[in-house]
């Protein structure tokens, strides 16, 4: 996959954790709340597993940075 931000080539890897791997807003005090309770966060991978979560994922080495797809509708 070529990095849209410097278009080098990026390497084919994974994000994994031991736990679902979220996603939320990061706005208002309604955002901290649902964090607090665990509420209205998407789950970014329907690929879990027994213990832990894997999602495929492509680094860019120059831009440091991280692309997924996402389950996020
Ligand atoms: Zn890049």
């Amino acid at each position: 996959m070529i990095c849209p931000y410097c278009e080098n080539e990026m390497r084919k890897g994974a994000l994994s954790s031991c736990k679902p791997i979220n996603w939320k807003e990061e706005t208002g005090f309604a955002a901290w709340v649902s964090g607090a309770f665990g509420l209205d966060e998407h789950l970014l991978t329907s690929d879990e597993r027994m213990f832990s979560s894997y999602v495929p994922a492509f680094f860019c080495d120059e831009c440091k940075k991280v692309i997924i797809d996402t389950d996020i509708s």
